[in-house]
C-alpha cells in the first residue's frame, strides 16, 4: 500500500485525526494553508472525483456531513469557511487519493486559480 492517506487510514502514518468512521477520516493537513486546514478523506481509495460513481456518491455526501460538523466544532461555522477539492493535474491534485479540503479562521481570497 503505498497511498499516502490509505496509510493514514489506516493508522500506519500518523496524523493529528479529528474524526473517524467507517466511510471517512479527517485530520489536520500538514501544511496548512489558513488556522484550520483539515483534509477530509474516504476510507476507501479513489484516485479522484472521477472515480466516484453509483453507491459511492452517498460518501461524497457523508463527506460534507463530516466537514459541516468539523466546521462547527472548529469555531469557523458562523465566521465562514470554504470546502475544496482538487481533482486531476490540471485541478492542481498532488496527494493521489480523493480529499476534500476544509479552510477557515482567515479571510480568504475570492480567487479560485
Ligand atoms: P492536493 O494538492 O492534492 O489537493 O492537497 C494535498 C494536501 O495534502 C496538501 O495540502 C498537503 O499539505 C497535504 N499532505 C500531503 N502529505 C501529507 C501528510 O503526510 N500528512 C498530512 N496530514 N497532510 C499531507
Amino acid at each position: 500500500m503505498d497511498c499516502i492517506f490509505c496509510r493514514i487510514a489506516g493508522g500506519d502514518i500518523p496524523a493529528e485525526i479529528l474524526h473517524k468512521d467507517d466511510l471517512v477520516v479527517a485530520f489536520r493537513d500538514i501544511a496548512p494553508q489558513a488556522p484550520v486546514h483539515i483534509l477530509i478523506v474516504p476510507v476507501k481509495h479513489f484516485s479522484n472525483l472521477t472515480e466516484v460513481n453509483g453507491d459511492d456518491y452517498e460518501i461524497i455526501a457523508h463527506i460534507f456531513k463530516v466537514a459541516i460538523e468539523l466546521a462547527d466544532r472548529e469555531g469557523i461555522a458562523e465566521s465562514g469557511y470554504r470546502i475544496a477539492v482538487n481533482s486531476g493535474k490540471e485541478g492542481g491534485q498532488v496527494v493521489g487519493h480523493l480529499h476534500f479540503h476544509l479552510l477557515g479562521g482567515r479571510q480568504l481570497s475570492g480567487d479560485l486559480g
